[in-house]
């Protein structure tokens, strides 16, 4: 099947009101440019060098969501560029992040990364760290991020309700954070993204608004 058919089959399995993030790491700028002439325009890379190369092939109104690690010394290149920084894993990178928005007169958008799967990635807050973090008063510093939601991974397991689970665990975590807040109060925390290839179905019935898809959509990677 090719790129446009794959796409389309799964748009037809997302709801309206779901962003589907093509997730394109690895794949050369051709593949990027069938997606988009099937009218995608949200992309996810999971490294800087990489999307750096990319973002100049690609037309204007693509909206880059980066996906992955992010060390802070590889923030700047960042800012103004892309739409979304979804794996904001530390207060750090959230403090480099802030100053080097303020210092480029732009506000960043950004997701909390949260950690409950088993093995996979160290990376990301735990639940109750990360609703600490906001308990105590962390986001009313920031000068230049729009924290926009929660962002994780389930455990790459069988156990389909060990996934649900690591999904629900997730999607309660921004419900416990809200909650924190009278109401309006936290303004545009309304994203959860969760859900990859052969994961989503299951995260769009735990509360998913956002899946970040790649195998499924441009095939296997190199
Ligand atoms: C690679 C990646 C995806 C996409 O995974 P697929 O299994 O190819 O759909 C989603 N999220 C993150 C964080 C990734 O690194």
């Amino acid at each position: 099947m090719s790129i446009a058919e794959n796409l389309a089959e799964v748009r037809s399995t997302i709801p309206e009101g779901v962003e589907l993030v093509a997730v394109s790491k690895f794949h050369p700028v051709e593949a990027l440019q069938q997606a988009y002439a099937a009218g995608q325009r949200v992309f996810g890379e999971s490294r800087v060098q990489e999307l750096q190369t990319k973002f100049p092939a690609m037309p204007d109104d693509v909206r880059w969501h980066f996906i992955g690690h992010l060390q802070t010394n590889k923030v700047k290149p960042l800012i103004g560029r892309v739409s979304l920084i979804e794996s904001v894993d530390s207060e750090r990178l959230l403090r480099c992040i802030d100053e080097h928005s303020a210092r480029a007169g732009v506000v960043t958008r950004v997701l909390m990364q949260v950690h409950v799967a088993r093995e996979e990635t160290k990376f990301g807050f735990l639940p109750d760290e990360l609703v600490d973090f906001f308990r105590s008063g962390g986001v009313e510093t920031l000068r230049a991020t729009h924290i926009c939601g929660v962002m994780g991974m389930a455990s790459n397991t069988d156990d389909l309700e060990r996934v649900r689970a690591d999904f629900r665990a997730i999607a309660d975590t921004r419900r416990r954070i809200l909650d924190l807040f009278a109401p309006g109060e936290l303004r545009g925390f309304d994203t959860v993204s969760m859900g990859m290839s052969h994961d989503y179905r299951i995260a769009l019935e735990e509360g998913s608004t956002m899946v970040r898809i790649g195998t499924a959509i441009f095939g296997e990677r190199e």
